[in-house]
């Protein structure tokens, strides 16, 4: 309107803007119906879109994310599995489950039950990423409640990679990639 010399008011502005917003949250869910990649995900956010747009409450954690997505210390994943190459196989370390996936470890790695009892009891035994969210999305507290499982269980599936990687007898391919600079100060670090 501007570029055509009009002024438009506050008042049209925000009516364009909510016209603008409403049209690109519908092309998103439209785009959303064939995702072609980040599939876990876009099926556990896209029946509370809306109110995952809108919510007022629940920020994203580095853990939290990672669950979300799917991308990282789960032993499946593509990257430490497949471009990295760290992990040799993608079985659950903790259980000797074949695959480790988000899903394993939110909701059936038995290793994982202590930290999972508060969701579990939320959600009435339905542990899909889907219901997971609408627990989320509900109130700060179910927030909170899944935040929490997911600081507590990545940082403890953290920490055991690690120890993998450290193993004496870690594979050459397993173990993390130091740089040079890594290196250099290796000497002034305090034994592991
Ligand atoms: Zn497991």
């Amino acid at each position: 309107m501007r570029t055509r010399g009009e002024r438009p008011g506050l008042e049209e502005i925000g009516r364009l803007r909510t016209l603008g917003r409403e049209v690109l949250v519908q092309r998103w869910r439209e785009d959303l119906e064939s995702p072609v990649a980040g599939i876990w995900t876009v099926e556990g956010i896209r029946p509370h879109l809306e109110r995952w747009l809108k919510r007022r409450h629940g920020a994203l954690s580095y853990r939290l994310v990672q669950v979300l997505t799917g991308h990282g210390c789960f032993c499946c994943c593509k990257y430490l599995h497949g471009i990295a190459r760290r992990e040799v196989s993608p079985i659950c370390h903790e259980c000797g489950a074949p695959e480790d996936t988000a899903l394993h470890t939110m909701a059936l790695c038995a290793s994982w039950a202590p930290q999972r009892h508060a969701m579990v009891s939320h959600l009435d035994g339905d542990l899909s990423l889907s219901s997971v969210i609408n627990l989320m999305l509900g109130s700060e507290e179910g927030w909170s409640i899944v935040a929490s499982f997911c600081e507590a269980v990545m940082a403890l599936k953290e920490a055991s990679e690690r120890e993998r990687e450290q193993a004496a007898d870690a594979l050459p391919l397993r173990r993390r990639r130091t740089g040079g600079r890594r290196r250099r100060y290796a000497h002034l670090m305090p034994p592991p």
